[in-house]
């Protein structure tokens, strides 16, 4: 039971309604965890409420008493994060906005009129209905439009389509003052004035609530094809996916993988990889408009993978088949999660992916273990696996984490390109970015959040 003061139990109530202020420890232990890997998931505190207000007038509500009473409010989405953003850590409140998952397609304008709490998957099966489409795929569908916004999520797509921010053309955001900031308009262009709306784009849950967003969407794409390139060397593999980046060949696509990672996936759910030849692949999505630039893009594809020497390419423009391969692909994460101490996305620049590569296998080398190795060679955005080896203490763990993190930094990279810094990460923060860095996000923070109520404890180290 919460050691929250009754009388702030009982003021929001009166707010959001009895329903809707959860209290039993049963039903609140579901609000207490995200996706973090298991090996460096935060404990929460069990010492939480969970309000789920219906409204932007209750979210402000919510945090007005939030504030008046210095209470720690930690803002939850679909759960889906990965770096322990949404797990609270001080006694308060957990605010979920679950209820908030109303979604307006105006088709006419291409824009999604969305509430915080809607999921991802809701958001594009109603674009769907409109033959319209959220280019953008940062990753689980149960994510909400709110925590994909707050983590600027980005996903195998980015290479053509960008990351979350650049679909983002409104949002509202409750401050923890409970005042509530209406920014941007259905407009593609807006130039008025200092675009705040980018402030909160990737802010984790520290500088305000977002509550609803206007999201632009584009037309559905009416023709895609997949294409599997396999290799018999790594290197062969990378000097293709360079060819092809460079030539200014922009694919929907273009992910890395070898056979030991796609096969572990594969065997996961119960399927078969369906290429025998070759060791190491590059996974090539298309999507256009017209027929006729998909096959040109095949034909492009299949010319480049037959000068850099690679093996018999697959290519499908079949739905099942492209599904069944995007599944196993998708769930390379969930078939070494059991196993993982930490997944990392640790992101280069697009030249030095191949380098990153090979300083991975050194430490593989090193440390005598598998590093399972993937992702997005197209946006230089590359996963990598510590497991939980065998005989291995936390501080080993933690030490081949951080030559991962060096092997990224000494070519010019960052720690994180997709799932933000949240809890896990902060202890990179001083290190990595600088006592500007966090001094000047302080007084940002200040300004917004006086009472440090918002997401407390995350991104910014203890003082
Ligand atoms: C299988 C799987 C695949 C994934 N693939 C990708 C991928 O390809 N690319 C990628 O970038 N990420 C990926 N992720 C990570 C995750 O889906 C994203 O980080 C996503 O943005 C989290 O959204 P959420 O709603 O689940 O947020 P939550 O986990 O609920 O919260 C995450 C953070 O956002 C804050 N927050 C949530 N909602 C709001 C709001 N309305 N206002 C203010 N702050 C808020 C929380 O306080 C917290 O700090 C993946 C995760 C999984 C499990």
């Amino acid at each position: 039971m919460s050691a929250l003061p009754r009388p702030i139990i009982n003021e929001l109530r009166a707010v959001v309604g009895d329903t809707w202020v959860v209290v039993e420890e049963k039903a609140i232990e579901r609000y207490l965890y995200d996706e973090t890997a298991y090996g460096v998931r935060p404990q929460p505190i069990k010492d939480v409420i969970v309000v789920k207000p219906g409204s932007t007038e209750e979210v402000a509500e919510v945090l007005r008493i939030a504030n008046k009473y210095k209470v720690p409010v930690y803002v939850r989405g679909g759960g889906t994060g990965l770096v322990g953003g949404a797990i609270p850590i001080k006694p308060g409140i957990v605010m979920s906005l679950e209820r908030m998952d109303k979604v307006i397609i105006d088709s006419e304008n291409m824009v999604a009129e969305v509430e915080a709490g809607a999921s991802f998957g809701k958001l594009l099966e109603e674009a769907d209905k409109h033959n319209l489409m959220f280019p953008a795929h940062p990753g689980d569908e149960g994510a909400s439009v709110g925590g994909l916004i707050a983590c600027n999520a980005g996903g195998s797509r980015a290479v053509k389509t960008g990351v979350v921010r650049s679909y983002v053309l409104g949002l509202e955001v409750v401050l923890p003052s409970g005042e509530v900031l209406k920014l941007g308009a259905k407009t593609i262009k807006n130039n008025f004035g200092y675009n705040l709306a980018h402030l909160f784009i990737g802010s984790e849950g520290i500088l305000g609530v977002i509550t609803r967003a206007y999201l632009r969407l584009y037309p559905k794409w009416g023709y895609t094809a997949t294409v599997i390139i396999p290799f018999d060397s790594r290197v062969k593999a990378f000097r293709a996916a360079k060819k092809l980046l460079f030539s200014g060949f922009i694919p929907l696509a273009l992910e890395y993988f070898d056979r030991r990672v796609i096969e572990t996936s594969a065997k996961y759910l119960g399927l078969q990889w369906p290429i025998k030849e070759g060791d190491y692949f590059l996974m090539i999505m298309l999507a256009e408009a017209l027929e006729d630039t998909l096959f040109l893009e095949l034909e492009y594809l299949d010319r480049v993978a037959r000068e850099e020497e690679s093996l018999e390419p697959f290519a499908t423009q079949r739905d099942d088949e492209q599904k069944t391969l995007l599944k196993i692909r998708s769930e390379i994460f969930s078939s070494l999660k059991s196993e993982t101490f930490d997944i990392l996305d640790t992101t280069v620049p697009l030249g030095n992916v191949d380098r990153f590569i090979e300083n991975i296998i050194d430490v593989e080398k090193r440390y005598g273990i598998w590093l399972p190795v993937y992702g997005h060679v197209g946006d230089g955005n590359v996963h990598v696996h510590v497991l939980n080896y065998q005989g291995f203490s936390r501080d080993q763990l933690e030490k081949i984490t951080e030559e991962v993190y060096n092997a990224a930094l000494m070519l010019g990279g960052v720690i994180t390109g997709e799932h933000g810094i949240g809890y896990i990460r902060r202890k990179y923060v001083k290190r990595l970015l600088g006592d500007t860095w966090i001094e000047t996000m302080r007084k940002l923070k200040a300004v917004l959040d006086p009472n440090n109520v918002l997401n407390p404890g995350k991104v910014l180290p203890e003082e």
